[in-house]
C-alpha cells in the first residue's frame, strides 16, 4: 500500500476501471466521480477545497477505500453516498426507495405550472401517491408560492419514514404556510377527501414483459416494489387507481402520472373509459412518452 495524493489515485483508478465502471454507470465521468467523492467526504466530516491534494493510504477501513470498493461492486452512486440530487435539493436515499430520476422533474414542473396558473394565492390540496423519498411532494412544498396541503403516501413504511426524514431535513426551505401529512396507503385506499392535484410516479414496469428494458443495476439494487407490477395484474391495478383518482379529484382538478412509454397509450384509453374528459400523453426530454395528464372537465 503506497501513500498517494487522492486526486492521482482517483485518476489511475478511473483509467484502470473505466470499462467496468461505464458498464455499471452509463455516462459516468471523472468530474461526476470527483463531485460524489466530495459529497461522500463531506458526509464523513471532511470539508476541504484541497480534498484531492490530500494524501491517501488505501487502508480497507478508510472511507474512500469503502467508497471505491462499493463502486467496483456496481452499487449506484446515490446509494453509496446516501444522497440524490433532485430539482434544487439533496434528498436522502436508501435502498428502500427508488433513486429519483431526472424525468420526474418534468412532472414537478407541470404541477407547479398548474398551481401557478389556477391556484394563485389559493390553497391547493395535493396528493403524492407512492412518494418514495418524497421528492415530488416535498419539492412542490419548496417551490410553490401558493399554500399547499400535501398528503404524501406510500405502501412501504420504510419509504414513508424516509420521506418524513427528508421533510425534516428540508424543513428550513419549506414555508410555514404549507401543511403535510404522511399516510401509509395502497394507492388512495386510506386517504380521504377531495384533491386539486393527484400526482404519482407509481411502479409501472411489467415484471416479465418489460424486464429486458431495465438496466441490471436497477434490478439488482432498487426496491422491486417501486418498479414492478405483475403482468396479469397491471391493467386492474391501474383501473382501480384511476377510478379512485376520478372519485377523489375536485371538479376542476388534475392528475399527473408518470408511466411506461409502451403502456401510456393503453392507460389513456382506460382513463377515458373511467370517465376522464380530457387526457393527454406528454413526452420526456428524450422524446419518449412519459406522463399522462387527466382532467375531469
Ligand atoms: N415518488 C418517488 C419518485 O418519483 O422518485 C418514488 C416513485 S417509485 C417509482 C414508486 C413508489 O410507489 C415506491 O416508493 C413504492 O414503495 C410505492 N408503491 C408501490 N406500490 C404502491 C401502492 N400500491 N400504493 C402506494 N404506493 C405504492
Ligand atoms: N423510470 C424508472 C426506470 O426506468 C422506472 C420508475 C417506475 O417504475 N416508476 O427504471
Amino acid at each position: 500500500m503506497a501513500l498517494q495524493i487522492l486526486g492521482d489515485y482517483l485518476n489511475t483508478f478511473f483509467q484502470e476501471e473505466k470499462k467496468a465502471l461505464l458498464a455499471q454507470y452509463p455516462g459516468l465521468n471523472l468530474h461526476r466521480l470527483r463531485q460524489d467523492i466530495k459529497l461522500h467526504a463531506f458526509l464523513n466530516g471532511i470539508d476541504s477545497e484541497e480534498l484531492f491534494e490530500f494524501p491517501y493510504l488505501p487502508h480497507r477501513r478508510h472511507p474512500f477505500t469503502i467508497f471505491f470498493s462499493k463502486l467496483r461492486e456496481g452499487i449506484p452512486l446515490e446509494y453509496i453516498t446516501g444522497y440524490s440530487y433532485f430539482f434544487r435539493s439533496h434528498f436522502r436515499v436508501t435502498q428502500d426507495v427508488l433513486i429519483p430520476r431526472s424525468e420526474t422533474e418534468i412532472l414537478v414542473e407541470l404541477a407547479l405550472q398548474e398551481i401557478q396558473k389556477n391556484y394563485k394565492n389559493k390553497k391547493c390540496r395535493v396528493a403524492d401517491i407512492g412518494t418514495g423519498s418524497g421528492v415530488i411532494g416535498l419539492t412542490l412544498l419548496m417551490e410553490s408560492l401558493s399554500p399547499i396541503e400535501l398528503i404524501a403516501s406510500d405502501l412501504s413504511e420504510k419509504a414513508l419514514n424516509l420521506a418524513h426524514e427528508n421533510y425534516f431535513n428540508l424543513s428550513y426551505a419549506i414555508a410555514p404556510m404549507h401543511k403535510v401529512q404522511f399516510v401509509l396507503s395502497d394507492r388512495l385506499n386510506n386517504i380521504d377527501g377531495e384533491f386539486d392535484l393527484i400526482l404519482s410516479n407509481p411502479p409501472y414496469i411489467k415484471k416479465v414483459k418489460d424486464r429486458l428494458g431495465v438496466h441490471q443495476q436497477v434490478i439488482k439494487y432498487e426496491p422491486p416494489m417501486a418498479l414492478f407490477l405483475e403482468d396479469d395484474f397491471y391493467d386492474n391495478w391501474f383501473e382501480d387507481f384511476f377510478q379512485n383518482i376520478y372519485l377523489q379529484l375536485a371538479p376542476n382538478g388534475m392528475s399527473l402520472l408518470e408511466g411506461h412509454e409502451d403502456h401510456l397509450g393503453m392507460l389513456e384509453t382506460m382513463a377515458l373509459k373511467v370517465g376522464f374528459r380530457k387526457t393527454e400523453v406528454i413526452n420526456d426530454f428524450t422524446g419518449r412518452k412519459r406522463f399522462l395528464r387527466l382532467r375531469k372537465d
